[in-house]
């Protein structure tokens, strides 16, 4: 689509009008384009979170305050954040972005990342620069954007409006994209655990060392499941001297014993690939 056209379809649909969910009319004062009621079925994770990757803690856990996946496992980078248990609702905003071309929505869920975060850390980030989990050059050509780039852009320009109100002392962060794609991988839902961190390590190259050399990193991506490829990310980004990793996501699982009842959300990343 040309600029002009998009911008001719701005003005006669202009953003935030409708609801993101549910497609009903906003009165202009929402600031996810989310509707009262839609906002209201989202599980958001405001307490009790783990305090290694962050997910919504079940009540067994939240006395440790570590889920049960992170006191089985160790994982690479240091600390994750998430704004939401992924649900049906977050699956739907998340499996729009992936596969519905609805690259717009990544607005709303970048601001969503940038309150959850200010929420958590104020207004003074504390990385030197923030990244994003690359998709594939295949899938890159298949989809035409990467929803993972898109929500990072979002993300930092909602951190810079708020940024604006709160004078932060230290400078923003960085937005750079510091990893690329090393293979294809091959689809995660058919994999276990082990297959796909398997199947993940390797797969993520630094581009320029020097960019991450010494330096604190947020990597954002859409979903937290089990963190095999946020995991395999991190690995890159130390190997190549970054300092510190967190991560960022929309959306998480659930706090399960096991695999059990857990949504995955890798479900369908390579439904082009196998028909
Ligand atoms: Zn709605
Ligand atoms: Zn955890």
């Amino acid at each position: 689509m040309t600029d002009m056209i998009s911008e001719a379809l701005d003005m006669l649909f202009p953003r935030g009008i409708y609801c993101i969910c549910c497609g009903s009319i906003l009165d202009g004062s929402r600031p996810y384009a989310v509707c009262d009621d839609c906002l209201g079925k989202f599980s958001w994770i405001t307490e009790d979170t783990c305090s290694v990757c962050g997910k919504p803690l079940s009540a067994m856990n939240r006395k440790r305050r570590i889920c049960y996946s992170c006191a089985e496992r160790e994982h690479s980078f240091d600390k994750g954040y998430t704004c939401a248990q992924y649900g049906l609702y977050e699956r739907a905003i998340v499996m729009d972005l992936k596969y519905r071309d609805k690259s717009y929505l990544t607005g709303s869920v970048g601001r969503i990342m940038a309150d959850r975060i200010e929420a958590e850390l104020g207004a003074d980030l504390p990385w030197d620069a923030v990244t994003w989990v690359p998709v594939h050059r295949k899938r890159l050509a298949e989809r035409g954007y990467d929803q993972a780039e898109l929500i990072a852009t979002a993300f930092m320009d909602a951190m810079a409006e708020k940024t604006e109100r709160t004078e932060r002392p230290g400078g923003m962060p960085s937005l750079e994209g510091l990893l690329e794609r090393a293979q294809s991988t091959r689809p995660m839902k058919d994999l276990g655990l082990m297959e796909r961190m398997e199947n993940v390590s390797g797969a993520f190259r630094v581009k320029r060392e020097e960019n991450v050399r010494g330096k604190k990193i947020l990597i954002i991506d859409d979903v937290y499941t089990t963190g095999a490829t946020l995991d395999a990310c991190a690995i890159a980004l130390k190997a190549a001297g970054a300092r510190r990793v967190e991560v960022l996501t929309f959306a998480s699982g659930g706090d399960y014993a096991g695999t059990r009842g857990e949504d995955d959300p890798d479900e369908g990343y390579d439904r082009k690939e196998r028909r």
